[in-house]
């Protein structure tokens, strides 16, 4: 898809440039006064979150945002190959495969040894992420993402949608009922801008709050969470821009290193012509903000000019411009208990994404990482608030994902550092060779942390089975299911078996068969499926409510290698009549194909097989062998509540 040729327009990329008109601000609604979760921000943290809840009819959910609408011009741009597949779990990725500038290539460029004031291209390399996951990454305005997920909430059971103008002003954790699950611990003030009034101020109450209102975050400051690590040293600019040029590698992400007026980093944007150039400024003094040092955008274009010479950059517009400083720092704790939670408290209120690890944009983690954040915590409130799960599970969001932070801000300290390194005067150009060799090392090494990929969780009671993984070695345990195609059963259609796993709160058992038939009713796999279906210890058995469909709590798909298997031959259990009429499911089994083999592709041992719990974020659970039906049994009694 092309567009912003006659100059950038923000709004729904599927209407043509010419008819296409920012959203107008939504109207005011008064605010509820008691909710279960309240979320404060709506930037891709906050939104993904409401996204996730909106989707529960019996969870009352509020979202508040200090702006008066949408966002219009984003910041981030980059959406990673694990933030598709979550926006997979939304329903939503084909909106953004089909509208995001794809990244399949990467562009080095240093001082010219013959003529060191000019740059010269070195290398260009496929991106280092393809392959990592069936999506690839791309790059498009945030506000685009952010359009994507405020329309699934409004189309969602809910029917869910933002307050707007209302900012937080206060928030109080009530200690004496914090550990009452049926209380409403949480009260929250907001200043509220309704048009042609005075400021009124309206207070909400909360079983649960959620902070994921960025770097300044209210939140984080009301419940005293300190940041840790270094403020930033290094300004830097950044800019979307349509423009005329003859540096030939326009339309690829290129890191460009000059001998004496420091970095860009170039990357493509959607639409075919928008492009965004980070642009190295300057160092700061101690305690200084970018903001103080009077540039504007003329200096950032200038500066760009200066280190892309000897090349033309003749920009016709700027769609969005700002000038940040660098600093890496991540929360002390992340929900309301203290460091460590010795006393194994039920958190009441949580910070995620930006509000609790702030980093420099260039690896474009923030929003890739503040999106993850919640989808980590959305199930585990919707789970304890429906009385599915123990509230423990509330403690895990906090572990897993704080260590995930700490990667992050290592990780960004590291990119920082390597795309400001230039060489010194009177130093050759061969030096400046080292730095973006370096980047392209750092780029391969840490390729599935940048896609998002690669990010586990450590062992815990929902990430267990590590004494299994010789059975499905490329399902590594907490990790996301990496997604490989298997073909349906039923009808043939192949079906990427990762896509099944959407963000609706159910777990998933994927049955991995072994080398006899499941027709075979002395198999392993048919007797684990009898045993799921009929047995009383059977997980399934108890913790779906009566009356409920079979798979609404967890849901059970199998996967063969045999190839002469019929729908009619199997158990009901794995064809199930669901619903009203009883109708029955046919896209629960699979099988191998020529060239679609999924045991080959992940290492699932064709022998004994295997199962394989994933969790309702898509994170593998346990491995287990296909007779531990004890063992499976056990792992949902640690946590979860018939
Ligand atoms: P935010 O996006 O900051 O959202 C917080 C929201 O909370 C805001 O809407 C704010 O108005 C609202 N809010 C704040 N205080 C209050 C209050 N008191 N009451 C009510 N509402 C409040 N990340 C990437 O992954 N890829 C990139 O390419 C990338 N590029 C970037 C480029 C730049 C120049 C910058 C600055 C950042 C970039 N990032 C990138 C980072 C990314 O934008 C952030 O990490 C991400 O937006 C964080 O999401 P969030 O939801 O945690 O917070």
């Amino acid at each position: 898809m092309q567009y912003h040729l006659n100059g950038f327009k923000p709004g729904n990329y599927q209407i043509p440039d010419s008819a296409r008109e920012p959203a107008t601000a939504p109207p005011m609604m008064a605010l509820p006064s008691e909710v279960d979760v309240l979320i404060v921000g709506c930037g891709p943290a906050g939104l993904a979150l409401a996204r996730q809840l909106a989707d529960f009819a019996d969870i009352k959910t509020c979202i508040v945002e200090q702006k008066p609408g949408p966002m219009l011009f984003g910041q981030a741009d980059g959406i990673s190959c694990r933030t598709m597949e979550i926006m997979e779990a939304f329903n939503s990725s084909e909106m953004l495969v089909k509208e995001t500038y794809q990244l399949h290539q990467n562009a080095f460029w240093e001082p010219d040894s013959e003529q060191p004031e000019n740059i010269k291209r070195t290398h260009k390399v496929p991106d280092a992420r393809l392959g990592l996951s069936e999506f690839i990454h791309g790059v498009v305005n945030q506000a685009r993402l952010h359009d994507i997920l405020l329309e699934g909430m409004e189309n969602s059971v809910t029917h869910l949608v933002p307050h707007y103008s209302c900012r937080l002003l206060e928030l109080n954790v009530d200690p004496d009922r914090s550990q009452d699950l049926d209380a409403y611990p949480v009260t929250a003030t907001f200043e509220r801008d309704y048009p042609a009034q005075s400021t009124q101020v309206e207070t909400v109450k909360a079983r649960y709050v959620v902070g994921c209102d960025g770097a300044r975050s209210a939140v984080r400051k009301n419940l005293s969470i300190a940041l840790q690590g270094d403020s930033a040293n290094k300004a830097w600019g950044v800019m979307d821009v349509l423009l005329v040029t003859d540096f030939p590698d326009i339309r690829v992400k290129s890191f460009i290193q000059s001998r004496e007026n420091g970095a860009v980093m170039l990357i493509p944007r959607e639409g075919g012509y928008l492009v965004r150039l980070y642009v190295e400024l300057g160092l700061l003094d101690r305690g200084q903000r970018a903001s103080q040092l009077d540039l504007c955008v003329d200096d950032i274009i200038a500066r760009a000019k200066l280190i892309m010479n000897p090349y033309q950059l003749d920009v016709k517009e700027v769609a969005w411009w700002s000038i940040y400083e660098v600093g890496q720092r991540v929360a002390e704790r992340f929900d309301d208990t203290p460091v460590g939670n010795p006393e194994g408290l039920i958190p009441r209120a949580f910070v995620a994404g930006d509000a609790c690890h702030t980093h420099s944009p260039k690896g474009g983690w923030g929003l890739n990482t503040s999106l993850p954040d919640t989808f980590n915590l959305g199930w585990k409130l919707a789970a304890v608030l429906q009385g599915r799960s123990q509230p423990k599970l509330l403690q895990t969001y906090a572990s897993e994902r704080r260590k995930v932070a700490q990667m992050l801000i290592n990780a960004d300290r590291e990119m920082s550092a390597l795309v400001a390194t230039r060489p010194s005067a009177g130093n050759n150009a061969g030096q400046a060779k080292t730095c973006t060799a370096d980047i392209e090392k750092f780029i391969a090494r840490q390729n599935g942390f940048i896609a998002g990929t690669s990010i586990g969780y450590d062992l815990s009671y929902i990430c267990t089975g590590a004494d299994n993984q010789h059975l499905a070695t490329g399902f590594r345990v907490g990790q996301r299911f990496h997604s490989a195609e298997a073909a349906r059963l039923a009808d043939g259609r192949p079906q990427h078996l990762g896509q099944l796993v959407k963000a609706d709160g159910r777990w998933r058992v994927f049955i991995f068969g072994d080398k006899h038939s499941p027709v075979d009713t002395a198999s392993d796999a048919y007797k684990l499926i009898r045993f799921l279906e009929n047995d009383s210890a059977s997980p399934v058995r108890k913790y779906t409510p009566e009356g409920a469909d079979i798979d609404s709590v967890i849901d059970v798909y199998a996967v063969f290698q045999q190839r002469n298997l019929s729908i009619e031959q199997l158990p009901d259990y794995l064809w199930p009549a669901k619903g009203k009429y009883g109708l029955r499911d046919y896209e629960k089994v699979f099988q191998t194909e020529e060239g679609m083999d999924i045991f080959e592709q992940r290492g699932i041992d064709r022998s004994a097989g295997c199962m394989l719990v994933v969790r309702p974020d898509q994170h593998i659970a346990n491995i287990l062998p296909l007779n531990a039906q004890a063992e499976l049994s056990a792992f949902f009694d640690e946590f979860m509540i018939s």
